[in-house]
């Protein structure tokens, strides 16, 4: 089994899980050992790995700054890792592939919570359009190959993931860590205030790491059907709740100042999560609150924030 992007957030968890409870070879790799944006080397780890499965989660993703500064490296590179990965391995013969793709592909309106029916309904909140479109046109591939070729591709869509092991770089990150970051180094240097970008108003939902990680093992091992599926908590919140309680959590004792020239991105979000329940029995455990914990004790725990303050 080969699961590409094997060293990020998800994939670090998704390896680990799958290697406590599966004795097969399961391969993973970093875009230094094979760059899945070029065909050679796509074909080069086919050759290598001959895996029987195939968990792409290799992509170039980022926040709302990240997406807005680079849209044509976040379409580019996502759409051509999955279209050649997708390709070479029907040619190779995989027998089971599973795409990971993105809430970001929802309508900028759609209706809540986000169905699963209506993912076509309306075109994405622009600032994230280009990678959930490049993702999104990842569907209509595996949908094509499963009707022309038989080929078992299948299709998920989480929402936002957080957790020990993001990425804290403020130039790439998402809205949980860049907050942390935020809050921890304020708090040291005495600030009296941060500024967060937006109004606060804006919802969003979260969803561990590792119940995503178990949500893609489950979705591998139990579902073959050609249909995409949410996979998310159902749990919505607002940003300007999410900053007051990584403000308490992390203990900064300052004001919250709100950049309204910024973009505040999709209205809303929230998941139905009905199908994942039912198809293959997924429902999201890690409570919000003890997850936020876990991923601000990493961070101030494993040498990240060190690391990051003394660069
Ligand atoms: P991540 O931490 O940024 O990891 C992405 C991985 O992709 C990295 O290990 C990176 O490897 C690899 N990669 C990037 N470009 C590559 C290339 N050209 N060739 C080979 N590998 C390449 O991302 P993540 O948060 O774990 O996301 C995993 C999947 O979940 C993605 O498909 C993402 O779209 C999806 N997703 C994520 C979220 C979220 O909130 N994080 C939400 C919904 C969906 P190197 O580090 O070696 O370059």
């Amino acid at each position: 089994m080969t699961v590409t992007g094997g060293h990020g957030l998800v994939g670090r968890r998704v390896v680990a899980m799958l290697r406590d409870h599966s004795p097969a070879e399961i391969f993973s790799f970093s875009s230094k050992q094979y760059d899945l944006t070029r065909q050679a080397d796509v074909a080069r780890m086919f050759a290598d790995q001959r895996p029987d499965i195939v968990i792409h989660l290799a992509a170039r993703v980022g926040g709302i700054g990240a997406n807005r500064d680079n849209p044509g490296r976040f379409f580019y590179e996502n759409a051509i890792m999955g279209i050649e990965l997708m390709e070479q391995a029907r040619r190779n013969g995989v027998e089971k592939y599973v795409q990971v793709g993105t809430v970001c592909a929802y309508p900028k309106f759609a209706r809540v919570p986000f169905s699963e029916a209506e993912l076509w309904d309306g075109y994405p909140e622009e600032t994230n359009a280009p990678y959930g479109i490049a993702k999104k046109a990842l569907l209509v591939q595996a949908q094509a190959y499963r009707a022309q070729y038989g080929f078992n591709a299948i299709y998920l869509l989480p929402t936002n993931i957080y957790g020990p092991g993001d990425n804290f770089d403020p130039s790439s990150s998402h809205v949980i860590p860049a907050l942390i970051r935020k809050c921890v180094e304020a708090g040291e240097q005495g600030e009296p205030t941060i500024t967060v970008w937006g109004t606060g108003t804006p919802t969003r939902e979260f969803l561990y790491v590792d119940d995503a990680a178990n949500a893609i093992i489950l979705a591998t091992e139990r579902y073959d059907k050609p249909g995409p599926v949410n996979v998310g908590s159902s749990e919505e919140i607002s940003i300007k709740d999410l900053v007051d309680r990584i403000v308490t959590l992390t203990g900064y004792r300052g004001r919250v100042l709100w950049d309204a020239t910024k973009p505040d991105g999709q209205p809303r979000r929230k998941l139905n999560a009905e199908r994942a329940r039912r198809e293959f029995g997924f429902t999201a455990q890690v409570d919000f609150t003890q997850g936020l914990r876990r991923t601000i004790e990493w961070y101030l725990s494993d040498g990240v924030h060190l690391a990051s303050t003394a660069a």
